[in-house]
């Protein structure tokens, strides 16, 4: 029998961001996250003895009985935090074709493998009091060839600190995107407008947030 995985939350919808946004995919939210950012969306996930315990193959059962998605997103919470998740990504690429994990990158790579995906976002340092910890790892996650770094960016200093940030892990710039911060449609459009030139700028991608521009900061979406 399988080590039971903490389970936030399963659901169908559309990956909001980063480079698969807009495809369908099944969802499976792990409890639990110490990273302790300020304008996290995700705060009832934080609790790591919350949510609920089941075997890797009910939860991809369950995630399956939903609707058809070739995608599978693991988020949390912060996944890496987890020691079940392993284990539950091998039994993941099994049943999927693609897999990706969404992480701030607290914890080295834990495995690797054609098929999945690693969409990683270290914090800057007005975020949490933990933001190097996040950054620690850098070096092993420009090493794995199907990360790509997403960095949230919100208010003066931000911009600046992500930019430095860049430049200072020397991150292979296509594989990085900025994403606007901001909890509802109008936060994420004033912080858009000024990041599409830094971007410009930095050749680094834009990452829309389409999950918050289609539903608002809502529960399984
Ligand atoms: S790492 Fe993710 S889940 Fe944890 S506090 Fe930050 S945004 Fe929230």
């Amino acid at each position: 029998v399988s080590t039971a995985v903490r389970i936030s939350e399963i659901f169908l919808s559309l990956q909001g961001e980063g480079p698969s946004v807009g495809t369908p995919a099944h969802f499976i939210r792990l409890q639990g996250c110490t990273v302790g950012c300020h304008w996290c969306d995700t705060k009832y996930a934080w609790e790591p003895a919350g949510g609920r315990a089941i075997a890797p193959e009910d939860a991809i059962r369950e995630a399956l009985a939903l609707g058809p998605a070739s995608l599978l997103v693991v988020t949390g919470g912060e996944p890496l935090e987890r020691p079940e998740l392993p284990a539950l990504l091998e039994a993941a690429l099994e049943a999927w074709e693609r897999v990706e994990v969404e992480t701030s990158g607290v914890a080295a790579p834990p495995l690797s493998h054609p098929r999945l995906h690693w969409n990683v976002s270290p914090k800057l340092p007005a975020v949490t009091p933990r933001w190097q910890e996040t950054w620690a790892h850098v070096a092993a996650w420009t090493a794995e060839p199907r990360a790509t770094f997403k960095l949230v960016v919100g208010d003066a200093p931000d911009p600046e600190d992500a930019s430095r940030l860049v430049r200072e892990h020397d991150l292979p710039r296509e594989r990085v995107m900025f994403m606007p911060e901001g909890l509802t449609d109008a936060a994420i459009r004033a912080h858009a407008a000024s990041l599409a030139e830094i971007c410009t700028r930095e050749g680094v991608r834009l990452s829309p947030r389409l999950h918050v521009w289609l539903w608002g900061a809502r529960r399984g979406v």
